[in-house]
Formats: structure tokens, sequence, C-alpha cells
């Protein structure tokens, strides 16, 4: 299968060498029948696991009724999942599309339009360092990091970045043409970095002063991940656009876009996607939703994410010669490595152990479990780490 791989497939990532053919919970099995602890989550996707009922249940009924009928008509499916978007973020409207970096594509166009109504020049956007907002033209232009874009060149104009969580830099850049700010509360892609409270508030503050849109990439780190449905709520800072995908379907490409009122420029002609929010993917994000909002589900994953970050906090101190720092709120934690450590060592060791885990930035492990994950998972987890770290220090 693997030679196979490469002859049709273009070599864009660099795949671990298993082939999985499907999952159950927080446990996914390969085809030679080997079987894993899942804590990667098709990278903060599966937020109720795999084949979780409810999920198999409402997908199911719903390829019975219809799949998909454009945006040329109006579904309950859609309209529901807005209402329940909106009702527990921003109040405001919402736009559907299939990813996150299509997602921020849309972000930054109501961003540019949102700025061109108050001044022709009103173009520009702030992005940060170490940031990750997606692939295509537009959020690879946002995505402050060289390696992704260099050999993509010219991007997207008029987008600039400042170094993340530096209240000072960020003042610097702002200016009356700057029409918004993008931002995520906690870096990913890079390494699980959150934002200190300070430079989102003053963020917050100089984009209500120079008339400017705050949006906020909760790609990664929304729907549930930290313990609350999104990370800001935990920071106090309400943005103007909220942009949402990964773990929005539990594994059905969908992704959303949330703005209030002020941002909320599109008219009809603008914009458009031909599968964005078909029922199908609206009845995953519906069931998700509601999950996740149901009694206790978030305060339990505050609790494991609390009872994870101190079990790794406890291997730091154990092997403080490969561990240099755990960061992250929830269930989104990274442990950076010290130099001279290999982070794809360490995933590498686990994934033969049975346990999958991603690296992430600089030199870091980062994990994303499922949001059903229980202590005892994380035990598991645990004690798969710690015979590796073991093994390494050997
Ligand atoms: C993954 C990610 C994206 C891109 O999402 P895709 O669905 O891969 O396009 C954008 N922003 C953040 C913060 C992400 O983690």
């Amino acid at each position: 299968m693997l030679e196979l791989g490469d002859r049709y497939l273009m070599n864009t990532y660099k795949r671990f060498p298993i082939v999985l053919t499907h999952g159950k919970g927080i446990w996914v099995w390969d085809k030679d029948g080997r079987t894993y602890l899942d804590f990667v989550a098709g990278i903060a996707v599966n937020v109720l696991g795999h084949a979780h009922p409810s999920l198999v249940e409402a997908l199911k009924k719903q390829v019975e009724r219809m799949l998909h009928c454009s945006n040329l008509y109006w579904t309950e499916e859609q309209i529901r999942l807005a209402q329940m978007l909106s009702e527990n973020t921003l109040k405001g409207r919402v736009f559907f599309v299939n990813s996150g970096a299509e997602a921020n594509e849309t972000a930054l166009k109501m961003a540019r339009k949102f700025g061109r109504k108050i001044r022709e020049n009103k173009t520009r956007i702030l992005a940060a360092l170490e940031s990750f907002h997606g692939r295509t033209y537009g959020s690879l232009s946002a995505t402050g990091q060289p390696k992704y874009q260099e050999k993509f060149k010219p991007l997207l104009p008029g987008v600039e970045y400042v170094e993340f969580n530096n209240i000072e830099a960020l003042r610097n850049k702002m200016a009356s043409d700057v029409c918004a700010v993008i931002l995520e509360p906690i870096q990913g892609e890079s390494g699980i970095k959150p934002a200190t409270e300070d430079f989102l508030k003053e963020a917050r503050k100089l984009c209500d002063e120079y008339e400017a849109l705050l949006i906020f990439d909760e790609v990664q780190c929304g729907m549930g991940r930290t313990g609350k449905l999104f990370a800001y709520q935990h920071y106090g800072v309400e943005p103007d656009i909220l942009t949402v995908a990964k773990g929005l379907g539990g594994g059905v490409p969908i992704g959303a876009v949330v703005a209030n009122k002020k941002s909320d420029v599109f008219e009809p002609g603008d914009h458009g996607s031909t599968f964005g929010g078909n029922p199908l993917a609206c009845t995953a994000g519906i069931t998700v939703m509601k999950e996740i909002l149901s009694n206790g589900f978030l305060d339990r994953v505050g609790r494991v994410g609390t009872y994870f970050k101190n079990s790794l906090k406890q291997l730091k101190k154990e092997f403080p010669r490969i561990i240099r720092e755990v960061r992250g709120i929830g269930l989104m934690l990274g442990m950076q490595l010290n130099p001279g450590v290999e982070a794809k060592d360490l995933t590498m060791r686990c994934l033969e152990k049975g346990l999958l885990v991603a690296s992430a930035g600089n030199n870091v492990v980062r994990y994303l479990p499922p949001l059903i994950v229980t202590e005892k998972n994380v035990d598991m987890a645990m004690d798969i780490l710690h015979r590796c770290l073991k093994d390494m220090v050997q």
C-alpha cells in the first residue's frame, strides 16, 4: 500500500508509515491489525472520537434524506447550525465553508470590504509571526512563516506581521489604513503557544481605536478544545469575526465564519461556496455542537486537560534533559523539547508502542486527543510516553 501511495499521491506529507482502517472512541486500527491510542484526533478534528454513536446515527439518517442541494435553496440544517454557532458566540450571522483556510479567506475578504467602505486605502492586514491560517493564497499570506511562503511568492499584498504577544510591536504597526488584525488565541501549528491576556486586550483596544476588525482564527483551538466552546471565552476578549473548522464536523469537512453586526458586510454576489454548509456537513456540526454543549461536557474537558497537563509537568521533572516546557490549555497541549532532542524521534517511538501523537513547530510534541478522553486514557498515554522517554535517555 505504501508503494502505491507513493506512486499515486503527491508528495506533500511526511506521513507515518501506517495505513489506518477504522476507529472506535479514542482507538484506531491499522491494516496489520495493530491498535493505537489516538492523541492526534485527525489534528483536533475527531472531537467526539471515532464512530461516535450520535454522530453515526445522525449522519446515517441525513444520508438517506439529502446530501446536498446547493445554496440556491435554504435548508433547515444550515439555519439551525448557524443559530447554534451564533447564540453561543458573537450573536451575529454565519457563512459556511469547507475548511479552515476557506474560513480565513472569507474573513479576509470581509475585512477588505469593510475597510474599503470606510476609505479606499484601508486594506492593510496585520497578522502574527509564527501564525498558521492555512495554505490558500490569502490565508497563506496571513501565515507569518516564511518557510511556507517563499516558494509561492508573490503573495497577497498588504499583509504585515508583528511578533506574537508583543504589545509594542502591534501598537507600532497599527494605523488608520489597517482593516483587520488576525490572530490565533492559541497558536497551534507553530507549537501550542497561548496568547497573553494583555496582548489580546490590547489588540481589541487598538482595533476599536483605529476602526479595524479583530479576527480570531479558532480553527484549531475552538470547538471545546480548551474546556470552553471557544478559546477567546477564557480571555474575556471578543473578536468581530470568528473562524471555525477542524472540530466543527467531528470529521465531516465543514468550516464557518461568524461575524458580528459591524463586520457583516457581504451582499449577494460577494462570496459563495458550492459545498459550503450542505445538509450532511451541517448535520454533523449540529450533532457535535449538541454533544459539546451537553451538561458537564466542557467541564470534563477542562478537568481532564488539567490532569493531563499536570502529568506532563511531572514527566518534565523526571526528564529535564529532554523536556523543556509544557504549554497549553485544556486538551490542546504541547511539550517543547530541548535542542538536540528530535520531536520526530519521540513521536515515532510512541507510534511503535501504540500511541499516536503529532509534532508541531520547532521541536514540540503536540497533544490533541478526542474531547471524550478520560483520565484513565491519559494514564495509558503517559505510561507509553514514560517508556519512550526512558528508552531515549538510555
Ligand atoms: C488547520 C488550521 C487552519 C487551516 O485549516 P484547513 O482546514 O487545513 O484549511 C487554519 N488555521 C488554524 C489555526 C489551523 O490550525
